[in-house]
């Protein structure tokens, strides 16, 4: 068995790398962009009128003229224009160019207008040279960065993209993710369930878990047959660059995955982590690491604590994302456990007034109770070298969503 640290090296070192693809502007939104953007002309490209008023020469103002004649007006979407007589003013509107010869814009609110002349209403010291000139390229120069690789797009980044004029961009590709359950007792959830039965519920949250990140995943089932399973997992490995697996990996009778998946060429990098839920985990990859093998316990528990704490970080490196920076928590009440095992329970999070993000545990956390779930916001993690977690004290916690 391994630890979690091994566990997380081994991921590290088998990881899938997806190439890129060209996607049109409108199917960008939260893809991973692979290219660098630059800016194509200044930001903004001329100097620009930051405030409906005046522009003015400010020598006019710095010899004591508090009045000026207003000669001509420059509205957004007109080219620039001269101010006619540097001791007058021309209206300007936000987004104009600054008439050539003029400064310095005064708002109107600083201002009363009659009789085509414009005169200050506040004191001339309060305004300074310059003063609503949004300077061109202040906020990026020709051919700058605007926006590196491995960021989700956000609608702020499509944005900036969309005004460099960039009409299609270079994306990672998504990595075709097919979720696999398998277990006899496994009913789908338009059945009701034989006394022995229950609903299938892991697909369904693998499958919403992946769509949460942006990947599109397929569900299949089988039942615990050597030979149904096997053909099926043939089939879906020559399609799909990741299977995320969920039962059928423990000690028991009927839980064949492993030797199903050595058996069809997928190399075992660890089965077992000594942790708690989630301890059966299994992860393997084809001996090229293009088709890659999560195998999750069964346990709903587990399967969720395995998604969120290994699968998740590895598929957003894949995607060429950076990796979502550690959650750090602290412990709204004291947390106590027997094993030398690395033990993860789920909790609610919460706010405190001196902005300190506390974790309440979650009663009742065995891996069997599920239900609970639906009041995590995380799963904290308790490293194996200690059992007594005082309240106050700070650990990592893994977000659920
Ligand atoms: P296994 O890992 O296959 O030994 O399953 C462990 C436990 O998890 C058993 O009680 C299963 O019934 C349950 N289980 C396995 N797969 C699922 C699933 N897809 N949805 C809900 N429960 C499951
Ligand atoms: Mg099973």
């Amino acid at each position: 068995m391994l630890t979690v640290a091994e566990a997380d090296d081994l991921l590290a070192s088998h990881q899938l790398s997806l190439t890129t693809e060209t996607v049109a502007f409108t199917e960008a939104p939260g893809r991973v962009l692979a290219e660098t953007i630059l800016a194509d002309r200044d930001f903004p490209p001329f100097d620009r009128v930051a405030m409906d008023g005046i522009a003015i020469q400010y020598d006019a103002l710095a010899d004591g003229q508090t009045a000026f004649s207003i000669l001509a007006i420059g509205r957004a979407g007109e080219p620039q224009q001269p101010l006619p007589d540097p001791t007058g003013c021309m209206e300007v509107m936000t987004g104009s160019v600054l008439p050539s010869g003029a400064d310095t814009v005064i708002r109107y609110e600083d201002l009363s207008i009659t009789d085509g002349i414009a005169t200050l209403t506040i004191p001339a010291a309060e305004i300074s040279r310059g003063l609503n000139v949004h300077k061109q390229g202040t906020d990026r120069r020709t051919f700058d960065v605007v926006l590196s690789a491995g960021v989700r797009l956000r609608p702020v980044d499509l944005a900036v993209v969309a005004s460099v004029g960039q009409t299609s961009l270079s994306v990672r590709k998504r990595p075709r993710v097919a979720v696999v359950s398998t277990g006899d007792e496994l009913v789908t959830i338009e059945q009701t369930p034989l006394p022995h039965q229950i609903r299938q519920s892991n697909a369904h949250l693998l499958w919403a878990a992946l769509h949460e990140m942006g990947i599109d995943a397929s569900i299949h089932h089988y039942p615990d047959d050597v030979a149904t399973i096997t053909s099926g997992l043939s089939a879906l490995l020559s399609g799909h660059d990741v299977l995320v697996m969920t039962g059928g990996v423990s000690a028991g009778k009927a839980d064949y995955v492993p030797d199903i998946l050595a058996g069809l060429g997928i190399r075992k990098h660890f089965h077992k982590i000594e942790q708690r839920p989630g301890k059966p985990m299994w992860f393997g990859t084809s001996p090229d690491n293009q088709r890659v093998v999560f195998a999750l316990p069964g346990n709903p528990v587990s399967t969720t604590l395995c998604f969120y704490r290994y699968v998740r970080p590895y598929l957003e490196t894949a995607m060429g994302l950076p990796g979502e920076p550690p959650l750090y928590v602290q412990l709204a009440k004291p947390v106590t456990f027997a094993p030398p095992l690395t033990y993860f329970t789920p909790a609610h999070l919460t706010t405190s007034t001196e902005g300190t993000l506390l974790a309440e545990p979650l009663p009742g956390s065995g891996s069997a109770d599920f239900t609970n779930l639906t009041a995590a916001d995380a799963f904290l993690e308790f490293p194996a070298t200690e059992s007594n977690f005082p309240a106050g004290t700070v650990v990592q916690a893994w977000a659920i969503g």
